[in-house]
């Protein structure tokens, strides 16, 4: 599947936010939106002057927004959406819902990665297990009681050894515990809206996909 390669700072530069795409340089001032906070391209300061958003164009940017922030590309995301809305509960919170329970995102919110699209990359290559199973789907859905394990050989790899003693839990979702000893984090529950951390307002979404 076609996957965006240009440079992802423009991602954010262009939704006028950080949406954390790049692990510690986010935090750092290196960081293009602090530098450059405006859209990227020649016209992108001039626009930023004067634009006055329609609210198609709120509900769009939202939807873009919350696409980049989990790597998903459009098709898949219009499938997670119209899956939301045949569940039970809110569409908006359900598709947020679905979302976070990707196990690449899972990986990335049990620390074992700095970036979403660093723990998708780790998944493909095959480091995870899932209740003893190797997953590498980034888009598996994980489910209540699932564990989530580094793979047996991937153990003693630098990378692990070390991401494993950085790995505090402080900043762990209510959803998710995470034995740093046993290199493994647990699904405690399906997350709900308020334990998911994102600046996002997803009933824009709702109502950008019910035109
Ligand atoms: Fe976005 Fe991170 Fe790049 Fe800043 S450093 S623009 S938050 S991806």
């Amino acid at each position: 599947m076609a996957r965006y390669t240009d440079a992802v700072c423009k991602l954010c530069r262009r939704e006028g936010q950080k949406l954390f795409l790049k692990g510690d340089r986010c935090l750092s001032p290196k960081c293009a939106v602090d530098r450059r906070p405006f859209a990227p391209g020649d016209h992108g300061r001039k626009n930023a002057m004067r634009r006055k958003v329609s609210e198609y164009g709120m509900q769009l940017r939202e939807k873009q927004k919350a696409r980049r922030m989990y790597g998903v590309m459009e098709r898949q995301f219009r499938r997670y959406f119209e899956e939301a809305s045949r569940r039970k509960g809110l569409t908006g919170a359900t598709l947020l819902g679905l979302l976070e329970s990707r196990l690449d995102n899972v990986v990335y919110r049990l620390g074992f990665a700095d970036s979403r699209s660093q723990a998708r990359q780790l998944v493909r290559h095959g480091h995870f297990v899932v209740n003893g199973i190797k997953t590498d789907i980034p888009s598996y859905l994980v489910s209540t009681g699932d564990l989530i394990t580094v793979r047996e050989r991937s153990r003693s790899a630098t990378y692990f050894k070390e991401r494993t003693q950085m790995i505090s839990g402080s900043s762990l979702p209510t959803w998710l515990s995470i034995d740093a000893a046993s290199m493994s984090g647990s699904v405690l529950n399906g997350p709900t809206r308020e334990e998911i951390a994102v600046p996002l307002n997803e009933q824009l979404i709702v109502e950008y996909y019910s035109r």
